[in-house]
């Protein structure tokens, strides 16, 4: 075999690991979708992914990604929306995306229900696993009744949970809160059983948690380009 390319070797490593963490938890690889999330680089980075046989990719800054995924449009890509949101930028924001992984507010429903949508958008709802109110995120108290509202609104599709674990500690009690907290709303919405969760640093704990999509970014593109 030749060498592989750094971004090659990364992307194998990663795959590797994800492949052992899957094993460890007596899980289905097939069950684990790894999406790349290339905020901050270029679009030519993007097609070494590609190239590299990368479909599902992640951006998390709409200003940034709308003229990145533009400018990749000839690739057959799948693209997901995973950073903060505003509603007036939402609209905007399904143009160009599969799914959204951080929605969390009734404003961005709202942004988001379109009852001509030729395809339903797949929204992840993001859950607050923070002790800081302030964080992005619904509260788990408020976690159902918002599931609810997310079904029942026209064009989009309720896929399931997204949360980023609090920096600083052990990420599995918040990856296996979010887990518990999937598993009730999954009873009352049988298609919203997926669990975005898990990062560069944490993945391999997501994924003993039963996480079903990892947004990996550094691990993989390697360090993120200075953006001031
Ligand atoms: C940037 C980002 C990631 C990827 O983070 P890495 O630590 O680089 O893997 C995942 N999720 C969200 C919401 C992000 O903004």
């Amino acid at each position: 075999m030749p060498d592989l390319p750094p971004l090659g070797q990364r992307l194998a490593d990663v795959d590797d690991q994800i492949a052992d963490a899957a094993r460890a938890a007596s899980r289905d690889l097939s069950s684990i979708s790894r999406i790349v999330i290339t905020k901050f680089h270029p679009a030519s980075l993007v097609r070494e992914l590609h190239e590299l046989g990368v479909r599902d990719f992640g951006e998390s800054r709409h200003q940034e990604a709308q003229p990145k995924v533009a400018e990749l449009a000839d690739l057959d890509a799948r693209w997901s929306f995973v950073g903060q949101l505003q509603s007036k930028k939402a609209r905007q924001v399904r143009a160009y995306c599969q799914a959204i992984h951080s929605v969390d507010r009734d404003s961005l429903i709202a942004a988001l229900t379109n009852d001509e949508a030729a395809t339903a958008l797949d929204v992840f709802v993001q859950v607050n696993l923070t002790d800081d109110p302030g964080r992005g995120g619904v509260l788990p108290s408020e976690l159902e009744g918002f599931a609810d509202r997310v079904a029942s609104a026209a064009g989009i599709e309720l896929r399931g949970l997204m949360g980023v674990a609090p920096l600083g500690e052990d990420p599995r009690p918040a990856f296996a809160a979010l887990r518990g907290l999937s598993e009730r709303i999954g009873a009352q919405h049988p298609h919203a059983r997926a669990l975005s969760m898990g990062m560069s640093g944490d993945f391999a704990e997501a994924i003993a948690e039963g996480a079903t999509h990892l947004r990996i970014g550094t691990a993989i593109t390697g360090k993120r380009p200075d953006h001031g």
